[in-house]
């Protein structure tokens, strides 16, 4: 079987790009001074909600030079690979995992949705399968984008003997300290949790002789700058370092420039996900939006909807509001213990529930194919954001349909 376009899809995601006005050095400096509270947001012209989805029918822009076979893999991978029906590498894929094969450090501009996740996962696992002793230390953003990473691994990895831990804060320390003295080829957490454990001992950072830092800029964006420098500089120096991100703000070029040496810079122009949504607003007052939201989320083709609000108290509101008027509803948000985020998003990935009510933060790295609507209940704070919210829907070569509330006094 050869990529079809509609796979290929699959793998695209937003950067930002200044046709839709989102200005990228803006968008930079927003992301560098943490998240603006409401009133220093942007203030977005409603007509910019409104955009018809273009057809798909379009050349794919990257030439693959790679078949996975040229690789090398071991055998077992290959198996792995083939079991999961992966035949052609995506760009990032194509361009990145012989440089990692040849111990080279990286700075991957790529997306959430390019692929980027086994491009450096199975150039590591296969390392990992030739010498057991080979130590990889990943560290992501969110506890969701680690225990979806750590999901891959697990099928990259099958029946190979390369064992892993995850780290996540807002699960218990116990057994992940329990993982870590099995002495796992692969460690996979999140930034605090990774820290604390390094500072109890329990995480030995001189013994990982390879780190990859995924969605670089969320971290910064999220204030773990101090963290992710501290565990840098504890890492032995003669190491490979991988750098995933979306963007290359400037505070980001620093830490290249410190912790990298002589990297490649692979960037994968990703396509637009903005252009396979239908974009429309909802006007209606304040007193009305309730009772809108239920007109929509009741007509047939609504089918899996992402609807997004501001705080967590809001969320957690709205979610009950439409579980009283018999919807089947669930919600993530910072408040959850990550026990109970995880059974929503599998809940919501299974389609046992077709609503899921999410903050920004929340919805970060959910990776969910086959979301029909994203609904804005409130405004982002940000195009950026906007965007991003969106991006969610419009997968794997599917029409999405973003609507976003809009109230008219
Ligand atoms: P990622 O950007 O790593 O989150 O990957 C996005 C989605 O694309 C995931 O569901 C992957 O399983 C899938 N994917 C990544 N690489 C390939 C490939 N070469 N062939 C088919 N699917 C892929």
């Amino acid at each position: 079987m050869c990529l079809q376009k509609k796979d290929y899809y699959m793998y695209q995601a937003y950067r930002p790009k200044s046709k839709f006005g989102g200005n990228n050095s803006n968008y930079n400096r927003n992301r560098f001074q943490g998240r603006p509270k409401r009133s220093f947001g942007e203030s977005i012209d409603p007509n910019r909600f409104v955009q018809k989805a273009t057809n798909f029918n379009i050349e794919i822009p990257t030439e693959i030079k790679n078949k996975f076979a040229d690789f090398k893999f071991c055998q077992e991978l290959n198996r792995n690979l083939q079991y999961k029906k992966y035949e052609i590498p995506t760009p990032i894929q194509d361009q990145s995992i012989e440089h990692i094969m040849n111990g080279r450090d990286i700075v991957g501009l790529a997306n959430t949705g390019t692929g980027k996740t086994a491009a450096f996962l199975l150039p590591l696992i296969n390392r990992a399968f030739l010498n057991k002793n080979e130590r990889v230390l990943i560290i992501a953003p969110t506890r969701e984008l680690a225990n979806q990473i750590s999901n891959e691994m697990h099928e990259f990895s099958f029946s190979m003997k390369v064992f892993q831990a995850t780290c996540v804060g807002g699960m218990p320390m116990g057994k992940q300290i329990q993982s870590l003295r099995r002495n796992p080829n692969f460690v996979i957490g999140t930034p605090g949790r990774l820290k604390d454990l390094a500072n109890k001992n329990f995480l030995k950072l001189e013994t990982f002789h390879n780190i990859i830092l995924d969605e670089v800029d969320r971290m910064l964006d999220m204030g773990f700058v101090d963290d992710i420098s501290e565990i840098l500089n504890l890492l032995p120096k003669d190491r490979q370092s991988l750098f995933f991100s979306a963007t290359m703000p400037p505070k980001i070029r620093v830490l290249v420039d410190k912790f990298l040496v002589n990297p490649v810079t692979v960037q994968i122009k990703s396509r637009d996900t903005a252009e396979n949504v239908d974009q429309d607003v909802v006007r209606c007052s304040k007193d009305q939006k309730l009772e809108k939201l239920h007109e929509i989320l009741s007509k047939p083709e609504t089918d899996k909807v992402l609807i997004f609000s501001e705080t967590k108290r809001d969320v957690e509101k709205l979610t009950n509001d439409l579980i009283a008027k018999g919807f089947r509803a669930d919600s993530i948000h910072g408040d959850k213990r990550q026990g109970q985020r995880q059974r929503s998003l599998n809940l919501f990935k299974t389609s046992q529930v077709k609503i899921l009510v999410a903050t920004d933060v929340a919805a970060r790295g959910i990776d969910i194919k086959d979301i029909s609507h994203v609904i804005n209940y409130t405004q982002p704070q940000t195009y950026t954001d906007y965007i991003h919210r969106i991006g969610r829907t419009g997968r794997c070569g599917k029409t999405g349909i973003a609507l976003t509330f809009v109230e008219s006094r």
